[in-house]
């Protein structure tokens, strides 16, 4: 067998090899290949990490030799020696998974750095401030990433230097100064660890790759993954790689820029850059950076190999790409690039952009967009007229769109628990770090006052799609006291604030906001999407406006109408009440004639506002214990309406309480049970139609759904009421009109029996809300109190109530299609249940031959995209 190979050098690689070597290792080995100017490298595999983390966190002396092999080459390719002080060669360490994970993992850079090499490098170099700016940056990372020393320690140390200097920013500090700070860091090292600083660079690489390997497995990365379901097995990769020096002086500097605009789209780099900095200067927000036509005028020739290397790289990746690059003495090097992240909004425009310059096909476009980051243009913006009215307090950076009100927080911690008393929040910070993701995730809007369109919070608020203000140097914050000041204006804790992710605007009060429109971009993207799927999308709606809305969003039609959500209005709810506990047919009647004529009225709403489209009803299927009175006013009240005593109607409620109401008297049950209720509910659906009917010349064939069915007889019981029910009406009113009959498939059974099902079914519709949760035996309501140890555990990836468990309950479906189809070759196929909506699931239910998926209304566009997106992955005729 051949030897595994753990370490790649540049050279050995490409693009294709992501999953082995991280995105960012693939990319510089890319880079490398098509000739763009990358400081040599090599890259220490995914498989490395994930054998150390099998190894007990150890990594295993093969791995070892080959890292040293590696530096060896590295060695001889750049003349310079690890630790040689005449000569030093000095590496960055950088994480690199398969897909990135901006600001989630850790960097170390100018390792080789000891007391001997930094002489070395002053004199080489002949500029000693620059040797120590280096140094104390080491210092700085490696304790703090590879240590785990507070970095706050290492920042009071710093502050405290600068002070007693009178100096405003790091480079105003002298290379006495930085000696200064480089003795006290060491000291402070010490007195953390108990030891020196490392001297040895070998030991400082291997550590440092140990710290890399850890950091796949630190909380702010467990959160990044779970929240972009990346699975906790894939590891990261570590690249290692000769450092290029940005902080060589003033014709030096360092720089992320984006082919195209990623809060816009617009077609024109984009970029900041710091002159005289290092690394994570430019996105930790350290200094507000120069946008990149500044660059054009102070270094005019490295400009233009940098405009030219953006250019070759979008064209050789045919996609909007994100890249880092350092400047040493005037020489342009690059140092990663990927497809840059971007909001929806820029994402569409950037694909229809691509597609209109012959960059890539329709089809490819629809592989560009993040089907769940349409959501983003779904929300709310702010209203027009009422923003005319208010006058910004202070002004920052658009980083990323959209509108956001609620209440000031200012630290992760404090935001997470206001959410949680369900509070509308707005995380105002100076700068955020990865640390303060979980509060950024339960935020409506970010605010800072520092830092740049890339630093953290831009970044990783327009990867959530999450509205955010940057730079906002109008406001100065008091974290520790929990207010801001915007000159003599207060805004303490708990106070509303909105701001526009759009215009950088920041307002000190609650503003309206509207429903966006959906036109531009967004249409024409759409349209294609249309064009390409070949999945039907319909919506789960319940009334009129809903169905209205399903409709704007591009839904097809109703897959799912759950008529039980029409009788929780206060003068229909007791009209259910009476039903469920009447005595005999002749009460339920009543009751029941009394709620036909507004059943009827419902139906005819939902019909219109679908203008002829299909819709799918379904017959009663809630657990009677949603209905039932409980408390004495509500007994009394239905009591005295069916004439008898409050005592008889109580003991009739303590009768029906079930133990288990989720497998209780629910679904078809009910109507096998109350059969009354099968034929109001179809006389409504019928003779509502045939109203429309007359009154439009839509021709409406209702299709008329049985829920929780597990047994052909069940079905077929309640198909006959239906039917009978149904051909009397339509013979009585000499109308011709069509229906159907058919069944949710969300009962184990029903779907084992599938072929037996299907020959009374005219239709299946997988309602994978109970299918899951019987399939699994986890309680719908109640499995998110248990779930989270199931992830902690490793036990499950991901919630099967919000993404389809394809091993278990799509073998199901797999099934039930096959079976089905078998019986009755024209069966029609959908799914209603949540996953109806989720982009993974959509791909499965295209996969496997479904007819339609069926989910909310907001969630139809991305069921659009994501039916596209699986044509264009695996196309079907
Ligand atoms: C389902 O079970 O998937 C479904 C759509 O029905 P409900 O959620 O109403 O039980
Ligand atoms: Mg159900």
């Amino acid at each position: 067998m051949m030897k595994k190979k753990y370490v790649y050098f540049f050279n050995e690689g490409n693009a294709k090899m992501k999953e082995l070597l991280g995105g960012k290792g693939a990319n510089l080995a890319e880079m490398t290949n098509i000739g763009l100017p990358v400081p040599p490298g090599f890259t220490v595999t995914t498989e490395a990490c994930i054998r150390y983390y099998k190894d007990d966190q150890k990594i295993a002396d093969e791995i070892i030799n080959e890292i040293f092999e590696a530096l060896g080459r590295l060695e001889k390719i750049t003349g310079k020696k690890f630790g040689d002080p005449s000569n030093p060669l000095l590496v960055s360490v950088r994480s690199g998974a398969r897909v990135s994970m901006p600001g989630m993992m850790d960097t170390i850079l100018n390792l080789g750095l000891n007391d001997e090499t930094v002489e070395g490098l002053a004199k080489l170099t002949k500029n000693e401030r620059f040797a120590y700016d280096s140094y104390r940056r080491f210092i700085y990372m490696f304790g703090d990433v590879v240590m785990q020393i507070d970095k706050n320690k290492f920042e009071d140390i710093l502050d405290e230097i600068k002070e007693k200097r009178d100096a405003k920013y790091d480079t105003d500090l002298t290379a006495e100064d930085l000696k200064e700070v480089v003795l006290k860091f060491k000291q402070l090292y010490k007195q953390e660890k108990g030891e020196e600083f490392p001297q040895d660079p070998k030991y400082q690489l291997l550590e440092a790759i140990k710290a890399v390997f850890r950091s796949w497995n630190n909380p702010r990365a467990v959160v990044y993954r779970k929240l972009n379901d990346i699975p906790s097995d894939w590891g990261t990769a570590v690249n290692i790689q000769m450092m290029v020096f940005g902080n060589m002086g003033e014709t030096s500097g360092t720089g992320v820029a984006f082919t195209r605009n990623p809060a816009t789209g617009e077609n024109k780099i984009f970029g900041e850059f710091l002159v005289n900095a290092q690394g994570e200067d430019v996105v930790a927000g350290i200094r507000t950076p120069h946008s990149i036509e500044k660059l054009k005028e102070l270094m005019p020739k490295a400009y233009a190999e940098f405009e030219k290397a953006m250019r070759l790289l979008e064209r050789h990746y045919k996609d909007m790409q994100d890249v880092e690059f350092t400047i040493e003495k005037g020489k342009f090097y690059l140092l990663q690039t990927r497809n840059g992240k971007r909001t929806a909004q820029a994402a569409l425009r950037i694909a229809v952009d691509l597609v209109n310059e012959g960059l890539i096909t329709k089809e490819e476009a629809m592989l560009k967009v993040d089907a769940k980051q349409l959501d983003q243009l779904l929300h709310p913006m702010f209203d027009q007229d009422e923003l005319k009215l208010v006058k910004p307090i202070a002004h920052g950076l658009p980083a990323s769109p959209g509108a956001a009100c609620g209440k000031v927080y200012f630290t992760a911690e404090d935001a997470k628990k206001a959410a949680q008393r369900g509070e509308k929040v707005v995380l105002v910070r100076v700068e955020t770090s990865p640390e303060d993701i979980e509060g950024m995730v339960v935020a409506e809007g970010i605010l800072t006052t520092r830092g740049g369109m890339t630093s953290h919070a831009a970044v990783v608020a327009r990867g959530m799609g999450k509205c955010c203000v940057v730079g906002c140097g109008d406001i100065k914050v008091n974290e520790k006291d929990r207010y801001f000041l915007v000159g003599e204006l207060k805004i303490n804790e708990g106070d509303y604030i909105s701001i526009d992710g759009s215009t950088g605007n920041v307002y000190a009060q609650r503003i309206k906001t509207v429903e966006p429109e959906m036109t531009g971009y967004f249409e024409i993207f759409m349209k294609w999407a249309d064009e390409i799927r070949k999945l039907e999308v319909r919506a789960n709606a319940d009334t009129p406006k809903d169905a209205d809305q399903a409709v704007k969003l591009g839904a097809e039609g109703i897959g799912l109408c759950r008529t039980e959500h029409m009788f929780f209005d206060e003068d229909r709810i007791s009209l259910v009440r009476e039903m469920i506990v009447a005595k005999n047919s002749e009460q339920r009647k009543r009751a029941l004639d009394n709620l036909l004529p507004m059943q009827k009225q419902d139906f005819i709403g939902i019909y219109e506002a679908m203008k002829g489209r299909p819709v799918t009803i379904r017959l009663l299927d809630p657990p009677l214990h949603e209905f039932l009175p409980y408390e004495d006013k509500d007994i009394k009240v239905v009591a005295e309406n069916m004439g008898i005593t409050f005592e008889e109607l109580k003991a009739t409620v303590e009768a029906l309480k079930e133990f288990n109401p989720m497998l209780g008297h629910r679904g078809c049950r009910l109507a096998i049970t109350y059969p009354e209720i099968a034929k109001m509910q179809t006389r409504a659906i019928i003779e509502a139609a045939i109203e429309v009917k007359q009154k439009t010349g839509w021709d409406i064939i209702p299709e008329i759904m049985i829920p929780l069915v597990g047994e052909l007889k069940e079905l077929k019981y309640i198909k006959d009421i239906i039917v009978k029910t149904a051909n009397e009406i339509i013979e009585r009113e000499g109308v011709k009109i069509e229906y159907k009959v058919g069944t949710m498939i969300e009962v184990p059974r029903a779907a084992l029996t599938a072929d037996e099902i299907a020959k009374e079914a005219e239709f299946f519709s997988f309602g994978t809300n109970d299918l899951t949760q019987m399939t699994f035996g986890f309680s719908r309501d109640d499995a998110g109190k248990f779930l989270n140890d199931y992830y902690e555990k490793k036990i499950l990836e991901f919630d099967p109530f919000a993404k389809l468990d394809i091993n278990g309950v799509g073998k199901l479906i797999k099934m039930a299609v096959e079976l089905g189809k078998a019986t009755r070759s024209d069966l029609k196929l959908g799914i209603c249940g949540e996953h109806g909506g989720d982009p993974a699931s959509i791909e499965f239910c295209h996969n496997v031959g479904l007819d339609y998926v069926s989910c909310s209304p907001y969630r139809v566009p991305i069921a659009r995209l994501a039916a596209a997106q699986a044509q264009v992955k695996n196309p079907r005729k």
